[in-house]
């Protein structure tokens, strides 16, 4: 008890003790300001590191740091901190945390932790540290960390383009503006990397894709496997949202099956339809957003929102007759594409096979007159996993029924969007048939055809 009283009287007289000194004597106002950003080399741009948190300390040696407070940037990466000091020299420390409400970037470890992007080499009198750029994944060139009207300094602190340091940046990137777009997860999601799978990616199969990284994800953790690093960039977007799309799904979904067994190739053709829609669902999902989100593709190219030609769904996703569009992803993610594609009339979707188009060829035409479709939003194919009011859907998608693909989630949609009834679906599917030739235009009265093709 004495020990406590003695313990409380010293923490009195030292709160009393530095409240009066920062009264009496701060002399200096520190403003600690910049931008934290992730370049991403694919794109050639930078990326905001939005919704992340920065925690600022001083330090008067030799004693220990103090904070001086945890911000969180804004959309464009922005923070700011101002705050008086007295007159002593101090060092100064920046820290980032990938961390926030809706999502965490995880090591090894299962916490997200502050790392130092920026620490002053000694203690100074400066107190202005205003625009500091502090950049993941640039090159020396451009600066990785620079603080206008002093000495450039590049990764001397912590290495901001470490691959483990660049990677997160980019898994932060994408996925928290995806989940932003989405606005819908119920759970705060968590991203692992590196994560060392106990799998047989050894060999590089097919599970390895892409380049040898695996990607996993269970309800709200996605795993990234150590075996992807910062040199294999490509095509990491699309996949790293294709599995947020797997969270989404697990979030709005009855449960989670094995109904068709554990070990299977769960991408290809005739598995079963719940499995199937679940891995085009995530396909058309991720597809979407790397469109809405940056415009478009790099690995997979600009047209990665459009449906499959009739060709390529023959000979690419062995689709020989309708009941074959929910036995495999492909067809499943087609034809989400091609039920909410824009301007349908604007599409051909032959036979052809001369062509290098993977997707609905781009139609130019004029003076036509074309028959209103109605059509479903990526927000209703969204949507359409929920209970349905005032519908016999009055339940989540359950993906425990192993018919429960393709077909079945379309009548959702009907259910969703009253005006989108069974004669439109047929009419889309058509276009999807591939015993059949006919073409959107087909549909539209018209007296004047000037076709253009754009060559690719
Ligand atoms: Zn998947």
């Amino acid at each position: 008890m004495v020990t406590y009283g003695k313990f409380l009287y010293l923490l009195i007289i030292s709160i009393t003790f530095s409240a009066s000194m920062n009264a009496m004597s701060a002399c200096r106002n520190y403003q600690v300001s910049g931008h934290v950003k992730y370049f991403d080399s694919e794109m050639g741009k930078l990326l905001p590191i939005k919704g992340a948190k920065v925690k600022i300390s001083g330090k008067i040696e030799p004693w220990w740091w103090g904070p001086w407070g945890t911000v969180t940037t804004s959309s464009s990466g922005y923070f700011s901190i101002n705050t008086g000091k007295s007159c002593v020299a101090r060092k100064l420390r920046v820290q980032v945390k990938l961390d926030s409400s809706t999502l965490q970037l995880r090591t090894t470890q299962n916490t997200a932790q502050f790392f130092t992007v920026f620490e002053t080499p000694s203690a100074t009198s400066s107190s202005d540290f205003r625009s500091l750029r502090l950049y993941f994944g640039v090159d020396s060139w451009h600066g990785g960390l620079s603080i206008p009207g002093k000495s450039t300094t590049t990764n001397s602190i912590n290495n901001l383009n470490s691959n483990n340091n660049e990677v997160h940046a980019a898994l932060w990137a994408y996925t928290r503006s995806a989940i932003d777009y989405i606005g819908a997860f119920e759970q705060k999601v968590f991203v692992y990397y590196p994560y060392d799978f106990d799998y047989d990616c050894e060999d590089n199969t097919d599970n390895c894709e892409p380049n040898g990284a695996v990607f996993y994800s269970s309800k709200h953790k996605i795993r990234v496997s150590h075996k992807f690093d910062n040199t294999k960039m490509k095509a990491f977007r699309g996949t790293v949202l294709h599995e947020l799309g797997h969270v989404y799904y697990f979030e709005h979904v009855t449960t989670q099956s094995n109904i068709c067994g554990t070990d299977i190739d769960r991408h290809a053709q005739g598995i079963c339809p719940s499995i199937s829609f679940n891995e085009g669902f995530a396909q058309y999902f991720s597809d979407n957003l790397v469109n809405i989100l940056y415009g478009n593709d790099l690995y997979y190219g600009p047209d990665l929102i459009l449906p499959k030609n009739r060709y390529r769904l023959y000979n690419d996703g062995n689709i020989s007759d309708l009941s074959d569009l929910e036995r495999g992803d492909f067809g499943v993610k087609s034809t989400l594409k091609l039920i909410t594609l824009d301007n349908l009339y604007g599409y051909t979707f032959s036979t052809y096979d001369g062509s290098s188009y993977f997707y609905a060829e781009p139609f130019h035409s004029k003076f036509l007159s074309c028959p209103t479709i109605a059509k479903v939003s990526f927000r209703d194919i969204l949507g359409a996993l929920d209970p349905i009011a005032n519908s016999s859907f009055d339940h989540q998608w359950d993906e425990r029924d192993s018919s429960n693909g393709l077909f079945n989630f379309i009548d959702r949609l009907k259910a969703i969007r009253s005006s989108f009834n069974t004669n439109d679906v047929n009419f889309y599917l058509q276009f999807h048939d591939v015993s059949l030739s006919s073409e959107p235009h087909d549909y539209c009265s018209t007296n004047i055809k000037a076709i253009y093709k754009l060559s690719k």
